[in-house]
């Protein structure tokens, strides 16, 4: 059996350890300290956003977020629907009620129609939640356009889109706040952690308290409101800086996986590569996607079943919100009335392939030669 490829697996280089060495001499493992200043500031001047909070995870982020935005029980919050189940949880953990909205086929993220349509019908809604799914940027224009319209805070899910650009913006500043991931899969890790970003400085301080046990400064333990202890750690935050050196070096690797896959694939019909706007935004290329067509014999499961075996990690698309147990009884809107389901449609013809940025050119040859003889070539 060939050497196992992975999907999309963390890549160390020496920095990291650079940073980790100054926290140790010091002793300044936890919590806080220089590393994590240093990777706020440093991740802020990347992303061009003016305030930074580094935390223990995307999950924790998105959770601040919800809390800023104040949602309270039974408080309608319009959610894309094609995502992982973490862009959704936090406003779950805070008892409000999600209404999942449909993908658009062009980049497969939150369709505007579909969340018009919602607002038509929830003109109570609270807060949109909006992800740019697998490193593409949303339809922004559209979706800030409505927004603005209906006077709805978003909040901008880029835990899989760091230093992915629409209109030459980062992902991640559209909204009031934007959420990252250094998850060990993520185009840059930290082993798990994540960061909350706004231009709201009182929201980002805000969030620094809660998230350090929301202790009052009084010499005594003194809370009044409820704490968490969701701060990321100085060790962690040294891994950070050390991989922030490396992003646009991925983001170049991971382009080129793209562009290799869509020209070794572009001699056979059923099959596309995940879309993007081609003119107005610049993904990150975190996971390369491919969509079968549907009345293709060949299903996303052959793919991913001739791959594993061949020692080559890969997976489905997320499963939409809509089609999840443990979010029964959530409504889910359509762009249309025909009950046709874009995240449905992509879930059911899609896959992820090996995106990993220690791939070789050998490497790829393997995964484009397996999925070639799949389809007859
Ligand atoms: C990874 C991910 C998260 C969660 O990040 P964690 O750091 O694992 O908590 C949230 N949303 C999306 C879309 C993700 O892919």
């Amino acid at each position: 059996m060939g050497k196992k490829i992975y999907l999309s697996s963390p890549t160390m280089y020496g920095e990291e350890q650079q940073f980790i060495k100054e926290a140790f001499d010091t002793n300044w493992i936890a919590p806080l300290g220089a590393n994590v200043d240093g990777f706020e500031k440093e991740l802020g001047k990347y992303i061009g956003v003016s305030h930074v909070a580094a935390l223990s995870a995307g999950t924790a982020a998105l959770h601040m977020a919800v809390k800023l935005l104040g949602i309270k029980s039974g408080d309608i919050v319009l959610c894309s629907d094609l995502t992982f189940s973490a862009t959704v949880n936090p406003v779950a953990y805070e008892n409000g009620t999600m209404v999942f909205i449909d993908s658009e086929k062009d980049t497969w993220n939150m369709s505007p129609e579909a969340l018009r349509r919602a607002i038509k019908k929830y003109p109570q809604a609270k807060a949109v939640v909006m992800v740019n799914l697998y490193g593409t940027p949303a339809k922004m224009d559209e979706i800030l356009e409505i927004c603005n319209e209906y006077n709805l805070p978003l909040l901008e899910d880029a835990a899989e889109s760091l230093g992915a650009t629409y209109k030459g913006k980062q992902t991640g500043r559209f909204g009031k706040y934007g959420a990252f991931s250094f998850n060990g899969n993520k185009i840059i890790t930290t082993s798990g952690g994540g960061a909350l970003v706004s231009e709201d400085k009182e929201a980002i301080k805000k969030v620094r308290f809660w998230s350090t046990q929301s202790r009052e400064p009084a010499r005594h333990y003194q809370h009044k409101e409820l704490g968490y202890n969701y701060r990321m750690s100085n060790v962690v935050a040294g891994i950070g800086r050390g991989q922030l050196l490396h992003l646009d070096e991925h983001i170049a690797l991971k382009k080129a996986i793209y562009e290799t896959y869509k020209k070794a694939f572009s001699d056979i019909p059923e099959i596309t590569m995940n879309p993007f706007d081609e003119k107005n935004s610049s993904p990150n290329f975190w996971l390369s996607c491919m969509l079968i067509d549907e009345k293709c014999k060949v299903k996303p499961l052959d793919v991913m079943v001739a791959l594993e075996n061949e020692n080559i990690e890969c997976r489905p698309i997320w499963k939409p919100m809509h089609m999840q147990p443990v979010f029964e009884g959530c409504d889910y809107i359509t762009a249309d009335d025909s009950g046709l389901s874009a995240s449905e449609d992509i879930f059911k013809r899609g896959l992820c392939l090996p995106s990993d940025v220690k791939n070789t050119k050998e490497d790829m040859d393997r995964i484009i030669t397996i999925v070639r003889s799949l389809f007859g070539k």
